[in-house]
C-alpha cells in the first residue's frame, strides 16, 4: 500500500477537503499513474452531495476524467511503459467475461462494472477512489492511450464528457446532414456540439442561457435556440432527428420530445436526482423513442480519443488548483462553467 494525497467529500453538506488515501501496490497487471489533470464532472457533484438515492459512501474521492503519466507497471503489463501519457475514465474494471464485456460494453457488465469512485473493485469489497488525487493504480485493460499532440488539460474531460456524448452519436449513426439538437450547454453539451459537428451533422444548441449563444457558435453549433421562449419551442416542433439531453436538473422531457421528427430519438444523458413524468402521447404521435446512454466501452473510448486526436478536438477548460474545487462546484451548479473545470493536480502536492 502507498499513501497518496487526495481531496474528498466527507458529508453531503460539507465542502471537500484534503484526505490521505491508501492506494494498492502495483500488481502484475496494474499500471500506476501520476495524475496531471482531472476534470470536474457534474456526476462528481451529484455524488459528493449524495443526490442519487443515498448511494454515496463517505469519504468519497470523486474524479473520473483522469490524464497522467505512467510511473510504474506490473510484470505482466504489455500495452504501456513508464513515461507513457495515459487516461482513465469512469470505469476501472469489470468481470471481462460476461456477454456485455465480450461485446466491448463493459459499462453494462452483467456482474457490475467497477466505477472509478464510490464503487467496488471486482472483489465487491474494496471501495474505489477517483482522480482528485496525486496518483491511481488501475488494471491495464482500463487504461487508455492518450496522444501527446493535444493539450492534456483539454483531453482530460474527453474521458467522461467526450465518450458519453460520442457513444450515442455513433450508436444512433449520426452522419452528414442529420439534424442533431443538444440540450444544455455544459461539460457534456459542449462536447456533444463539437463531436456532432465533426461528424457532419447540422447542430442546434437548445439552452436556457442566452449569454451562451456566441459560445455555441464558436463551438461549432449551426443554430442556437432559447428554450425559455415558448414561441421558439412552438416553431421548432418536428425539427430534429436526434436530441441529446445533457441537463443535470429536473425538466419536462415532453417539451423536447415535441421537437423530434417522426421516428426521432431523444437520448437522455443527464441524470436529474428526481424521476420525471411523460405522457404516452409524447411518444405515440410520431413513433418517437426516448432512450438513454451510459458512458461507453473501453474500445469505443479509445476510438473516441483517436477521433479527437485526428480532428484536433479537446474540451474548452478552465484550469483550477484543487483548493478552488468547492467554488467550482457552486459555479457549475449555477451554469457558470466554460465549459469544464479541470484540476491541475500539481496544486495538490504543495
Ligand atoms: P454541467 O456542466 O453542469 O451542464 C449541465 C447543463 O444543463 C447546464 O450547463 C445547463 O445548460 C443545463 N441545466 C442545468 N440546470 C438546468 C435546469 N434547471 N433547467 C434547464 N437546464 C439546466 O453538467 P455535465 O457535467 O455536463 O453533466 C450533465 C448531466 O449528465 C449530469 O446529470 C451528470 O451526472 C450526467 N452524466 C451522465 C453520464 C452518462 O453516462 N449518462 C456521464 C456523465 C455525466 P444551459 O445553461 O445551456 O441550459
Ligand atoms: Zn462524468
Ligand atoms: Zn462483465
Amino acid at each position: 500500500m502507498k499513501t497518496v494525497k487526495a481531496y474528498a467529500a466527507f458529508e453531503a453538506e460539507k465542502p471537500l477537503g484534503p484526505y490521505d488515501l491508501e492506494r494498492r501496490s502495483v500488481g502484475a497487471k496494474d499500471v500506476e499513474i501520476e495524475i496531471l489533470y482531472c476534470g470536474v464532472c457534474h456526476s462528481d457533484i451529484h455524488t459528493a452531495r449524495n443526490e442519487w438515492g443515498g448511494s454515496t459512501m463517505y469519504p468519497v474521492v470523486p474524479g473520473h476524467e483522469i490524464v497522467g503519466k505512467v510511473t510504474a507497471i506490473g510484470q505482466e503489463v504489455s500495452k504501456f511503459k513508464v513515461g507513457d501519457t495515459v487516461g482513465v475514465g469512469c470505469m476501472v474494471d469489470s468481470c471481462q467475461k460476461c456477454q456485455n464485456c465480450e461485446a466491448d460494453l463493459e459499462q453494462f457488465c452483467e456482474n457490475g462494472m467497477s466505477g472509478t469512485y464510490n464503487s467496488y473493485l471486482q472483489d465487491k469489497k474494496t471501495i474505489t477512489y477517483g482522480g482528485y488525487s496525486s496518483s491511481i493504480v488501475v488494471t491495464e485493460n482500463f487504461v487508455l492511450s492518450v496522444s501527446d499532440k493535444l493539450p492534456l488539460e483539454g483531453v482530460a474531460p474527453l474521458l467522461c464528457a467526450g465518450i458519453t456524448t460520442y457513444s450515442p452519436l455513433r450508436h444512433w449513426n449520426v452522419k452528414k446532414g442529420d439534424k442533431v439538437a443538444v440540450v444544455g450547454l455544459g461539460g457534456l453539451g459542449h462536447m456533444a456540439v463539437k463531436l456532432a459537428s465533426a461528424m457532419g451533422a447540422e447542430v442546434t444548441m437548445l439552452s436556457r442561457s442566452p449569454e451562451k449563444a456566441k459560445d455555441a457558435d464558436s463551438l461549432g453549433a449551426h443554430h442556437f435556440e432559447l428554450t425559455t421562449d415558448p414561441k421558439n419551442m412552438k416553431r421548432l416542433k418536428g425539427s430534429y432527428d436526434i436530441i441529446i439531453d445533457t441537463v443535470s436538473a429536473s425538466h419536462d422531457y415532453s417539451a423536447y420530445l415535441n421537437l423530434l421528427r417522426t421516428d426521432g430519438v431523444m437520448v437522455l444523458l443527464g441524470v436529474p436526482p428526481t424521476p420525471e413524468q411523460i405522457h404516452a402521447t409524447s411518444l405515440i404521435f410520431g413513433r418517437k423513442s426516448l432512450a438513454g446512454s451510459l458512458i461507453g466501452g473501453i474500445k469505443e473510448t479509445q476510438e473516441m480519443l483517436d477521433f479527437c486526436a485526428e480532428h484536433g478536438i479537446v474540451s474548452d477548460v478552465e484550469v483550477i488548483p484543487i483548493d478552488k474545487i468547492n467554488e467550482a462546484y457552486e459555479r457549475t451548479i449555477a451554469g457558470d462553467v466554460h465549459y469544464r473545470f479541470v484540476i491541475n493536480m500539481a496544486s495538490l502536492k504543495k
